[in-house]
């Protein structure tokens, strides 16, 4: 039987927090899900796909898996009800990560309703290591508004991508 979890989330962008968790899923699971969600209400910085270019290319090395087998890492988009993403996909397990306190409430009570919903599919927290714990998507992103310097929170990549954007944004409020 494979073993297959779900990981949801923004990834606006995938910082070296999500990449954390992602190993550490790994692990769990013969096969890992990334579902980015669309998520239109929290006006991303990133588009979709771009979303979903940067999350595939960012968990191209990843070979972590239970037993010395390398676990199986989908990227896809998913615009339902993570409950019913999970069942699509035939996950028994849903990973979230865990942060601060500033996390739990919402997490506990999202955990709690998808139970109602599906009791089968179980909600599973993880801690990234403690020096990516603080690290969040929406901070990378106003850090680099502000010109401050955010190679700790995400690799090369996605940090010159993030810089790139912002300097796009800024010639458009300008001209
Ligand atoms: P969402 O909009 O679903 O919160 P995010 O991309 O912000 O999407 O986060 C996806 C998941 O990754 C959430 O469970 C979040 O708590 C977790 N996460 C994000 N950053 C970290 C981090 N630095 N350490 C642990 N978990 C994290």
């Amino acid at each position: 039987m494979v073993r297959t979890g779900v990981y949801p989330g923004s990834f606006d962008p995938i910082t070296l927090g999500h990449m954390d968790i992602i190993r550490r899923a790994a692990h769990l699971v013969d096969r890992l899900v990334i579902g980015v969600t669309t998520n239109a209400s929290k006006s991303p910085m990133f588009t979709l796909d771009e979303r979903l270019a940067m999350v595939r290319s960012e968990v191209e090395g990843i070979v972590d898996g239970v037993d010395g087998a390398a676990t199986e890492i989908d990227v896809v988009a998913f615009d339902s009800l993570l409950m019913h993403f999970a069942e699509r996909e035939g996950a028994s397990i849903i990973i979230r990560g865990l942060r601060a306190v500033a996390d739990f409430e919402y997490e506990y009570q999202m955990a709690g309703m998808n139970q109602q919903l599906n009791d089968d599919i179980e909600t599973v927290f993880l801690m990234a290591d403690v020096a990516l714990q603080p690290i969040a998507s929406r901070l990378v992103k106003e850090i680099a508004l502000y010109g401050g310097d955010i190679s700790r929170f995400v690799t090369p990549s996605v940090a010159d991508q993030v810089r790139a954007r912002v300097e796009r944004n800024g010639r458009m409020v300008e001209g």
